[in-house]
């Protein structure tokens, strides 16, 4: 939102605010402010805001209302106001002089603490966010489900991934949140994260039991089918392993060439390389992916030789050339060559290769982020599931 806007909103909020509580403000001496030192405050705010200084004209505002059930959410936007312009600390002080109010109804009480719970998290201060969350989950108010979603961010950003579960659970239980995917797809996360530690102790049941519980959240999740694959390898159950594997490429294709490896090391311990080819000869019609294309040929070549996959791989790239398809053809094809040639050749295939290794092999659907390694969470826009393989089909 522009300065302009913000002016604008905060004007209104502050004379619907004044109005208000003008009208409702108690009439005895005592409590009421004279009404003309409350104009003068107001103008004075405005001319900060006309004159551009719109931190002191929040402050004149904040002291120029009174606060009663009226207002008071003047009060919590102008707070909010002062967070989003980075005044964190001017932020707190005022929603703590909300909660200090005597006789604030208690159904501001909520709202007002999430606001500080909120400044608390912006300010870094997790422990005391944390708090004050929970103190609003006890009062059972209608700021429960905004304070369970903060308290998943900050269990997220702890890395308190069995607690990020259980709030996540608890906010699924509302109707509203249901069929919320981002949240489905970030709890299943937070479970792979648990199972992946638990994989790296060698718990295996209590990794599997993770599992489960992020199919739950998530049934389609490519990181979770890939955590139990690897978790039926280590317990030799290879058909089941190879099973996840297939599922991933059938459900998630973009990840076709992660789940290569993996494949090819279940069909090998079962020995069954031939399934393995046929498989990836059906799946390069669809996915015609290089990392598929590299695969076959390496197949074809301890098969039946070098020759035989230098032929595979020259029919492909004359139909679809490809950079890492051409850096392959070259291994293969230079000790085949004489001394002066494959020297020569040994240039361009370096040269290419360390073309190949500056590309970015994974983006962010959301953001455009791009990296040489798979992050579940985009370190830039942090959003769950959103960074994928880049395909190169060419
Ligand atoms: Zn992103």
């Amino acid at each position: 939102m522009d300065n302009a806007a913000v002016y604008f909103m905060l004007l209104i909020a502050v004379i619907a605010g004044w109005v208000l509580g003008r009208l409702s403000a108690p009439r005895n001496a005592a409590a009421e402010r004279n009404g003309s030192d409350i104009f003068e405050d107001y103008f004075v705010g405005l001319n900060y805001l006309l004159n551009d200084e719109p931190d002191e004209a929040i402050d004149t505002f904040i002291k120029a209302l009174e606060i009663n059930s009226e207002t008071i959410e003047t009060h919590l936007a102008l707070g909010a106001l002062l967070r989003r312009r980075g005044k964190v600390d001017k932020a707190i002080k005022v929603h703590q002089a909300l909660l200090a109010r005597p006789g604030l109804d208690q159904s501001f009480f909520g709202a007002t603490k999430l606001q500080l719970a909120v400044d608390y998290i912006s300010a870094g201060l997790l422990d005391r966010a944390e708090r004050l969350l929970r103190e609003i989950l006890s009062d059972n108010s209608a700021a429960k489900w905004s304070a369970l979603q903060h308290l998943i961010t900050i269990y997220q950003m702890e890395k308190e991934w069995q607690k990020a579960v259980d709030c996540s659970d608890q906010l699924l239980l509302n109707s509203a949140y249901k069929r919320d995917q981002e949240l489905r797809a970030a709890a299943a996360h937070y479970c792979c994260e648990i199972a992946e530690q638990l994989v790296s102790d060698k718990q295996f049941v209590k990794a599997k039991e993770k599992i489960r519980k992020a199919f739950g959240f998530d049934k389609r999740n490519v990181r979770a089918a890939m955590i139990l694959a690897d978790i039926e390898q280590h317990l030799g159950n290879y058909k089941a392993a190879i099973k996840q594997l297939i599922g991933v490429r059938n459900n998630n294709p973009e990840f076709i060439s992660q789940v290569l490896g993996p494949l090819a090391e279940c069909y090998e311990q079962i020995h069954n390389l031939p399934e393995y080819e046929k498989l990836l000869s059906n799946t390069l019609p669809q996915q015609p992916d290089i990392s598929v294309v590299l695969a076959l040929s390496e197949l074809v070549k301890n098969r039946s030789g070098d020759q035989a996959a230098i032929e595979f791989l020259n029919d492909y790239l004359h139909k679809k050339p490809s950079l890492a398809g051409l850096v392959e053809l070259l291994r293969l094809q230079i000790p085949k060559t004489d001394a002066e040639v494959s020297s020569n050749l040994n240039l361009l295939q370096q040269l290419v290769d360390s073309l190949l290794r500056k590309k970015p092999a994974y983006q962010c659907h959301h953001c455009g982020y791009e990296s040489r390694s798979l992050y579940w969470l985009c370190p830039s826009c942090q959003k769950w599931d959103k960074i994928k393989p880049i395909m190169e089909v060419s």
